[in-house]
């Protein structure tokens, strides 16, 4: 799935799983901090353009869904933003939650343009080099699967920032949240119907 869709499911799991805000950028950050491995490609572009020569992404694919895709990180990355929360053992487990939700959602659905070009999940990586797993039926990362499921949690992300006041944005910036939600509250108070108050 791409950044934003591991970004939006992660903050739900993380308004389910825990109660103040803190807490839940940290769970939230779970989520998506594996795809920092897929960083290489600023380098790669960079040097590209630095050096003139055509861009084989050899930085992007020398690392990403490598060092950040494995048991060893989703450690090490549970374990230090648990040391940041409030509440410790909650978090960490629930880190260890959203950062497993995002190598599965990987492996369901991040394939490139042709069928053979399955990304697999290194598990071991990067101590070890196995196991391996990867999925035959893997969809396309630019597929209508990723697309309808990154609508639907989207939709229902709203939905919840509606009801309880805060939203994804709180991740980014509290203040920021309360104007996105101030907004989406005024639209479904214009959407509803004058005698539902
Ligand atoms: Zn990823």
């Amino acid at each position: 799935m791409s950044p934003i869709a591991h970004f939006v499911g992660s903050w739900l799991v993380a308004a389910a799983a825990v109660e103040n805000r803190r807490d839940r950028r940290l769970v939230t950050l779970a989520g998506i901090l594996p795809d920092l491995d897929g960083l290489g490609m600023v380098a790669d572009v960079a040097k590209s353009l630095v050096t003139g020569q055509e861009n084989t992404f050899a930085y992007y694919h020398k690392f990403h869904h490598l060092w950040l895709h494995g048991w060893p990180a989703a450690l090490i990355v549970a374990a230090v933003l648990a040391g940041l929360a409030q509440q410790h053992w909650r978090v960490a487990l629930w880190c260890l939650v959203t950062f497993h939700l995002h190598l599965l959602f990987d492996l369901l659905g991040s394939r490139g343009p042709s069928p053979a070009d399955l990304w697999p999940i290194c598990y071991g990586e990067p101590l070890f080099r196995h196991p391996v797993w990867f999925w035959k039926g893997q969809w396309r990362l630019d597929g209508w699967q990723n697309t309808l499921i990154f609508l639907g949690l989207f939709a229902t992300s709203l939905g919840i920032a509606v009801k309880r006041g805060y939203s994804f944005v709180e991740v980014v910036s509290p203040r920021m949240d309360g104007v996105f939600v101030g907004v989406l509250r005024k639209w479904c108070r214009r959407g509803a119907p004058a005698s539902s108050g």
